[in-house]
């Protein structure tokens, strides 16, 4: 697959759906998160491994783990939104909201989003509380997705429908925006 290309079209696609902005962040959460995924399950890891990961996108990661991996609560916080209903995914954007998701407000303006859940691999419900490290669901490959994983993001919200993503700062793992550069 030509990536370059593949990256344009997706982009102004996406752009134009007005799903992905062009802000972008380079700063650091100002929480601190748990790995939302168990480290031993791990099978490879980035935040600069897909295409998809561009404008307010682009500090989001990839956890590539098998289907029906436990997702923890990366933090304590509030369930704002999630959708578990879907049965679909491919490799085009056609497939961007068929993605079974979680997103999680914690404090300082900051949510945590978790997407591709296996269908009805939802565990919580609207405006429950969850405890950091509480599992909350299980990985599938719903969405816009190739292969199984969990795409996991920081969003800083800058008005209460907008947001950029910021680099998570995780207490029990590495840096990964230090693993690769861009
Ligand atoms: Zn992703």
């Amino acid at each position: 697959m030509n990536v370059s290309k593949f990256f344009m079209s997706q982009k102004g696609k996406v752009v134009s759906k007005g799903l992905v902005t062009h802000k972008i962040s380079r700063a650091y959460s100002k929480n601190m998160y748990l790995l939302p995924v168990p480290k031993d399950k791990i099978t490879e890891f980035g935040f600069d491994i897909s295409p998809a990961h561009v404008g307010n996108l682009l500090n989001s990661i990839d956890f590539y783990v098998p289907k029906d991996t436990p997702i923890f609560a990366a933090a304590e916080g509030k369930v704002i939104k999630l959708l578990d209903s879907s049965r679909s995914k491919g490799n085009t954007v056609e497939y961007w909201d068929k993605g079974n998701f979680i997103e999680i407000m914690h404090s300082k303006k900051e949510s945590t989003h978790y997407e591709h859940l296996r269908y009805k691999g939802v565990k919580v419900r609207i405006c429950q509380k969850v405890k950091a490290g509480e599992v909350i669901g299980f990985s599938g490959n719903t969405g816009f997705t190739e292969n199984p994983h969990l795409h996991f993001q920081v969003n800083r919200y800058v008005s209460k429908d907008d947001f950029v993503t910021v680099k998570a700062r995780f207490a029990n793992f590495i840096d990964v925006y230090k693993k690769h550069k861009r």
